[in-house]
């Protein structure tokens, strides 16, 4: 593996991300499920440089989030076999059996089968998937919030694992009560590890300032690279 490193730039008003690697031409990607602006650049060409080649070819890049901005972001699933679904961070294969038992998700090797009976409706069978989900998102968090708690130096008084639009994670710093998305059960543990030690470095700083980079970076130094992912998508490209 070559060695990447990252920095992220604002090109009237677009965040570009900028990874530099061991490659001979500078390449500009337009990524779903979000429009995120990716360049893979030479190691030798600098900040400068890459500002000017988004800025030549910003009418494109433009047109290119736009498109995704327009889309739905999750291509709508029909809960059918054969479809992949996320869990941890890994692809799994949707096997429906029908039969006559309790409705339920059984993982096997690289398929989540699931068990439903006849005639059981798109959301009745998307049900089945976001319980599970619940479930073992909440067994995960359950041992990631007291490792955690031990990396900051913090107690949280409660938490709770609920289906946001908008938000990985959030926090009331009175009650110190923290708010996980049901989402991140498709997302791996790293990175569900981060957004625990975002919410719980929260606790001692409100804003995304430089007193909170700081606790991140001496708490997780790898932060960036696990929220960049997190944030990435490529996942959700089926
Ligand atoms: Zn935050």
């Amino acid at each position: 593996m070559n060695t990447v490193n990252h920095s992220v730039i604002t090109v009237n008003n677009i965040e570009v991300h900028i990874d530099r690697k061991d490659i001979k031409n500078l390449h500009v990607g337009v990524y779903p499920p979000y429009g995120r602006v990716r360049i893979a650049a030479p190691l030798h060409i600098d900040d400068e440089a890459v500002r000017l080649a988004v800025i030549s070819k910003l009418s494109w890049i433009k047109k290119q989030k736009d498109s995704f901005e327009n889309q739905p972001r999750q291509s709508k699933r029909e809960m059918v076999s054969g479809e992949s679904h996320y869990f941890f961070g890994k692809r799994y294969l949707l096997n429906v059996i029908i039969g006559s038992s309790k409705h339920k998700i059984v993982k096997n090797h690289s398929k989540l089968e699931l068990h439903v009976r006849a005639n059981t409706s798109i959301e009745n069978r998307q049900k089945v998937l976001n319980d599970w989900y619940r479930e073992e998102l909440k067994k995960e968090i359950s041992k990631l919030i007291p490792k955690c708690e031990k990396l900051v130096n913090i107690k949280v008084n409660s938490w709770e694992i609920k289906k946001m639009k908008t938000k990985w994670g959030s926090c009331n710093i009175e009650n110190k009560k923290i708010l996980l998305n049901l989402e991140l059960a498709k997302k791996s543990i790293e990175n569900i590890e981060y957004i625990v030690v975002h919410e719980l470095v929260h606790l001692m700083e409100r804003h995304h300032n430089d007193n909170f980079k700081k606790l991140m970076d001496k708490f997780m130094p790898n932060w960036r690279e696990r929220r960049d992912e997190l944030n990435s998508g490529v996942l959700e490209n089926y």
